[in-house]
């Protein structure tokens, strides 16, 4: 067993020992970009509309945001940064980024697609995990009704059914592969009809073994409670409950339309309640670490930190296949590389796919990068950090 005394978030040089010079100027470059609000508030439109009108910036894009941010248009694109994480003991979680589509057949060639991403993992231990969204194999609207339970036509019952069949198809995959499959979490007014089927996976798959995860958003107050609960289920039923954990990306979005249609928002007050429920999910899990096997999706240092801690508190192997810390391509390399370097399970989310599909999630990243208040963001400042110990800049 590991000891984490040494653990430190700031260790630039481990941190991005995989970039070379080259690779860190652009980055530099990038989040300088980034860092300025008002480039991220005109960005998206003026990308949208020089893509809608043909003007040729995809290979703009491909070489410096998308590089950055993603691991390619396709698995085989994707290869050199699996192998680059793997030297520095981080896996891969390939991550197809397909959003907001309608289409039966994309639905079909995503299921397809995401069934190509769990025999690639089970190729070699670079791919440890893999992940899918139900919304990436099912119409929203169709979710929405599931979840508001409005009685749907024969119709939508049929394609409901191959929803579900879609979802057993990768599940089935993922078990027969030993490859743990994670569900993604979205909007709360679909999230029930996702829990449940996330549930029902786990209950046909996880009795050896933890292969389909789904995922608990802690910025959601009754979240802590719901993760409880499904233990309860597992442990009753003889499974082994699969969560990745996560804050959770829609705070905004949920936040508007419960104020808009008026029903109470379903997010936490403030940030402060959802961290101490973040940090209370690692906290419980790892207290039941035999029948709750869990991936702490996070770019927070203090909740990384502390996981290491309960680790070795509570006498946790460092590579016990329960546990994994997991971040996205792109950010946080001090956290991803300086926790392998401690020999803790990580892996990153490497998002991929063409690039047009691939743009809102790009956005989102530019987003959160952007200043605070004036001030240089965290992942700039980091960059910056090593830009200056290699003596790239002064
Ligand atoms: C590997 C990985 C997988 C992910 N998968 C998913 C997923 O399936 N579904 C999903 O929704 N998100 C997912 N996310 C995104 C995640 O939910 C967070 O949005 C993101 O990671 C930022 O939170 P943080 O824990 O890194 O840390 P921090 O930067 O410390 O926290 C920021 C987060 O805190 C919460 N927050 C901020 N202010 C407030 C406030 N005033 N009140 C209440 N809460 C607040 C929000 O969730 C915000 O995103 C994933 C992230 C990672 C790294």
């Amino acid at each position: 067993m590991g000891q984490n005394n040494n653990l430190s978030f700031e260790n630039t040089e481990i941190a991005f020992k995989h970039s070379s010079n080259t690779d860190l100027k652009r980055a530099y470059w990038l989040f300088r970009v980034i860092n300025v609000n008002f480039l991220v508030k005109i960005g998206p439109p003026i990308t949208n509309f020089a893509i809608k009108i043909g003007l040729p910036i995809k290979g703009l894009i491909k070489a410096t945001i998308f590089k950055h941010f993603c691991g390619g248009e396709t698995i085989r694109e994707c290869e050199k940064t699996i192998q680059s994480l793997h030297e520095g003991n981080v896996g891969t979680i390939l991550d197809y980024s397909i959003e907001g589509e309608d289409d039966e057949q994309v639905f079909d060639n995503t299921r397809d697609e995401i069934l190509r991403t769990i025999r690639r993992a089970a190729k070699d231990k670079s791919i440890p995990i893999t992940v899918f969204k139900i919304t990436g194999v099912g119409r929203f609207s169709l979710l929405e009704k599931l979840d508001a339970k409005t009685s749907l036509t024969d119709e939508e019952q049929a394609e409901w059914k191959k929803v579900q069949d879609r979802v057993f198809a990768i599940c089935e995959k993922a078990f027969a592969s030993g490859i743990p499959v994670m569900i993604d979490a979205e909007e709360t007014w679909i999230q029930n009809t996702i829990d449940q089927l996330a549930l029902d996976m786990m209950h046909q798959f996880n009795k050896e073994k933890a292969i389909v995860y789904n995922t608990y958003q802690l910025y959601r107050h009754d979240k802590l409670a719901s993760l409880k609960a499904d233990h309860k289920v597992a442990a009753k039923e003889g499974f082994i409950l699969g969560a990745k954990l996560v804050r959770g990306a829609y705070m905004e979005k949920e936040r508007k339309r419960a104020e808009e249609k008026g029903y109470p928002s379903p997010i936490q007050p403030d940030k402060q309640s959802a961290d101490r429920d973040y940090d209370a999910a690692l906290d419980y899990s790892t207290d039941h670490i035999n029948q709750v096997a869990f991936v702490a999706g996070t770019h927070n240092e203090d909740s990384c930190r502390l996981l290491a801690e309960l680790l070795d508190k509570k006498g946790i192997d460092h590579k016990n296949a329960h546990v994994y810390f997991s971040q996205l391509l792109g950010m946080s390399d001090n956290l991803s590389f300086n926790l392998a370097n401690a020999r803790y399970n990580v892996a990153k989310y490497v998002p991929y796919g063409p690039i047009k599909a691939v743009l809102p999630y790009l956005f989102r990243r530019a987003q959160e990068n952007t200043a605070i208040a004036g001030q240089m963001s965290r992942e700039l400042s980091l960059i910056v950090k090593e830009v200056k110990r290699r003596r790239l800049i002064k």
